[in-house]
């Protein structure tokens, strides 16, 4: 069932497969492993779906890391199946306790004073102190802890009306969007919801609660992306959330200094997940980035960009972590670099209708999609009845 590039219900199995394939990516590629000093006890917020999930299994699979998570999942009712992430997370916990490593997930809403607190409690009772911090949530709504108020993001221009090209990537249908730039008061419900402040109390508080070890590591992430997504991306709602994401990586990293420690943004590439799913105009930039990084061998999911993300920027041989201008981590490079960024361009001036199948990856992105709710597998026969 989907409604508006959102799938509303997913498969146990499925979702157990696209773990079990990300599981054994790691395996395969753990011989390539720069070092093994990597992280041992993590705590992923946001640990369910996308690149949080991803950036779990490569902590566990990749360095035999201890991890806890924090998600927003729902358990089946009578009524419906669990949420994908739901699943997911079941299958993570199983398959990690059978390698002999702790594994706990909170679900609940990270933004809350209650969920905050229960994990510090969480991580004094089974891991003592954490080394790495991946914040790597996604929401549309986040009620401020000390206000009670709840704010909701919008994804919207700043300043101009934006008209693109879009896609309905099930009905393959392609269209124009017309978005109205968004009100001051609903670019600041955005950064409320998706800038930094929340990176910043959950630093705070494990701090406060001699949570790090020495040395540990906080890292959130966040896009910029190419200059035909800028309107309704990097200079629209989302990019002024993102701009304060990365500002307060300058205030977090001075806390951090008190164990030693240090709070990174690393900006990742364009991938398919809930999140991404949902922000017009993505959807074909996507399929259309997808069919040019295949064609140039350079394509990555979610699994590949933690796995290089890990392996070739936080924990390298020589230690040192390669940091842009801005002091951000880039492991966008690939989805950047000027000759994709190049085609990417040529395609999306000439896209029409007719032609959208063949020059854009448009069933590679809609596969992805599915399979992110654990449909679309060809090893499933979803004929068959599944405990829910
Ligand atoms: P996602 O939708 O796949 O995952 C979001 C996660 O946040 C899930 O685990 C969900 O349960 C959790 N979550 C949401 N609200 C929550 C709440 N109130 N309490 C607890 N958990 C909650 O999203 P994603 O695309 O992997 O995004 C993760 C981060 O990566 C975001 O900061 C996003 O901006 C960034 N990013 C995404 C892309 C992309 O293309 N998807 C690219 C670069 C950076």
């Amino acid at each position: 069932m989907i409604r508006n590039n959102i799938c509303l219900n997913a498969h146990p199995k499925g979702c157990e497969l696209l773990v079990r394939r990300q599981i054994a990516y790691v395996k395969d590629s753990v011989s390539n492993r720069a070092t093994q000093n990597g992280p041992k006890n993590v705590l992923v917020i946001g640990s369910s779906a996308g690149y949080g999930l991803a950036a779990r299994i490569v902590a566990a699979w990749g360095y035999n890391a201890n991890t806890i998570g924090v998600a927003f999942e729902k358990a089946a009712t009578k009524k419906r199946p669990a949420t994908p992430g739901w699943y997911c997370t079941k299958t993570f916990e199983t398959d990690a306790r059978n390698a002999g490593l702790k594994a706990y997930t909170i679900f609940g809403d990270a933004f809350s004073n209650k969920i905050r607190e229960e994990v510090m409690q969480l991580i004094e009772q089974q891991l003592g102190t954490i080394d790495l911090v991946i914040y790597s949530l996604a929401s549309g709504l986040r009620t401020d802890p000390a206000t009670e108020e709840t704010y909701r993001s919008v994804l919207k221009p700043i300043g101009q009306h934006y008209r693109s090209k879009t896609i309905d990537p099930i009905k393959k249908e392609l269209s124009d969007v017309a978005i109205d730039p968004a009100a001051e008061a609903e670019i600041a419900a955005t950064v409320k919801v998706m800038g930094g402040e929340d990176w910043k109390l959950w630093t705070a508080a494990l701090l406060d609660n001699n949570l790090f070890a020495k040395g540990a590591r906080n890292v959130a992430y966040s896009y910029i992306g190419p200059r035909l997504t800028f309107a309704v991306y990097r200079d629209g709602t989302i990019g002024r959330a993102k701009e304060h994401l990365e500002k307060s990586a300058t205030d977090i990293n001075t806390l951090m200094r008190a164990c030693n420690g240090t709070a990174y943004v690393s900006i990742n590439k364009a991938v398919v997940t809930r999140a991404s799913a949902v922000i017009p105009v993505v959807p074909l930039y996507l399929a259309i980035l997808f069919k040019v990084m295949k064609e140039k061998s350079l394509h990555e999911d979610v699994i590949q960009q933690m796995f290089r993300l890990f392996n070739e920027r936080l924990y390298t041989r020589e230690g040192a972590v390669a940091l842009d201008a801005e002091n951000r981590i880039r492991i966008d490079d690939w989805e950047m670099r000027e000759d994709v960024q190049e085609a990417v361009q040529k395609i999306w001036d000439t896209v029409t209708q007719e032609n959208v199948t063949q020059v854009s990856d448009l069933s590679g992105y809609t596969d992805n999609f599915l399979q992110i709710h654990g449909f679309g597998f060809a090893e499933i026969d979803y004929k068959q009845d599944v405990a829910l």
